[in-house]
């Protein structure tokens, strides 16, 4: 699985971070930073959740 992050479309709602701390973060402006670009399987449903609910729809899950 690999996680990618358009920051440009980031709106810093902060829904990624609260599903999934260890794999997203948060700048000083609020916007994602990606922690864990290729997380192990057992992480894929948190990786889903998040991506799921981010209203940017900024976060992509490709397996
Ligand atoms: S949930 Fe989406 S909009 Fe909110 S911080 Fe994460 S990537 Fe950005």
């Amino acid at each position: 699985m690999t996680i990618e992050v358009t920051r440009s479309t980031c709106v810093g709602a902060g829904q990624c971070v609260l599903v999934a701390e260890d794999l997203f973060d948060q700048d000083d402006e609020g916007l994602v930073v990606l922690i864990e670009e290729d997380p192990g399987e057992d992480r894929v449903d948190s990786a889903r959740r998040a991506a799921s609910l981010c209203p940017a729809r900024a976060i992509q899950v490709r397996e």
